[in-house]
């Protein structure tokens, strides 16, 4: 089997020198397995991305000795594979509509003393789970905005257990997706989630190994469902370390001094960058 890769930025800003650890990291794998490698733009939410932040992307990447097979994959440019996802889940009875605003739920939240957590912050205490087919229908008939949910508890019910993946540095995991309640998979001006997203397009594309940092390695778990639900083949994973600042702080794109184009005008070289971040 041929090992298959991708980085997959969001054009939502400049590149740092944590994006060129994350995509030399990807790179290199694909290259040391005679493996490909794919680039993917994840320019799902059009209120952050810019086609400039592309351009530059593209143009960093290329500078620091990347090479990537075309067509590039623009989430953008595929929202009947996320549509058909949806329609999918939905055929499954696992999706629910859910018209809370953000307000609603933190009143709800601050409501329940109890209230439980994930790794995003606490989770949704489920308020439109439990709404009859009768009022969904008339509340989104009504033209009321609503995002879509994963129904976790009833997706975790109608597939075969346990769900598992793997992971280069910690082995066998079993997944548990309910750690992020019942999470976002599409929204009114968003229509995919990145968890959706991501996992529709590893498989479309077929990635067989899927590296990033390990600030993801939770939403995995996530993923691990959706592929189940949608009878996805499982790809390994590398979740790796995240490069830190000399305050141990993660890299921003706020922080003009370590984007690529800064350190490239600076005179500084590919070699020297992967001196820096240890590859
Ligand atoms: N667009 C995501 C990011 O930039 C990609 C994460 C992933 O590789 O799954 O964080």
């Amino acid at each position: 089997m041929i090992l298959v890769t991708r980085f997959a930025p969001s054009p939502t800003g400049p590149l740092h020198i944590g994006h060129a650890f994350a995509a030399l990291f990807a790179f290199d794998a694909a290259r040391a397995a005679g493996g490909r490698f794919l680039l993917r733009i994840e320019d799902i939410d059009a209120s952050r991305c810019r086609p400039e932040f592309e351009a530059a992307i593209l143009e960093d990447l290329h500078w620091l000795g990347l090479r990537w097979e075309e067509p590039v994959r623009r989430q953008s440019d595929h929202f009947a594979d996320y549509r058909a996802a949806l329609a999918r889940l939905e055929a499954l009875g696992v999706l629910y509509p859910c018209f809370c605003t953000r307000a609603d739920i933190q009143r709800e939240i601050a409501a329940s003393p109890a209230a439980p957590h994930g790794p995003d912050g606490p989770l949704y205490p489920g308020t439109c789970r439990h709404l009859g087919t009768a009022e969904r229908q008339r509340r989104t008939n009504s033209g009321e905005a609503y995002a879509l949910r994963l129904d976790v508890t009833r997706a975790m019910a109608s597939v075969t257990g346990p769900l598992t993946f793997h992971d280069d540095g910690h082995g066998t995991i079993v997944a548990d997706p309910a750690q992020f309640g019942d999470v976002v998979l599409a929204r009114k001006e968003t229509p995919a989630s990145y968890h959706l997203s991501v996992t529709v397009d590893d498989h479309l594309q077929g990635v067989t190994l899927v590296t990033r940092g390990h600030d993801l390695l939770p939403a995995t778990h996530v993923h691990r469902l959706l592929q189940a639900l949608l009878g996805h083949d499982v790809p390994a994973y590398r979740h790796h370390r995240l490069l830190l600042d000399e305050n141990g702080q993660r890299f921003a794109k706020r922080n003009r001094s370590v984007t690529l184009q800064s350190l490239r005008e600076s005179g500084v070289t590919p070699a020297e960058i992967r001196r820096r971040i240890g590859l």
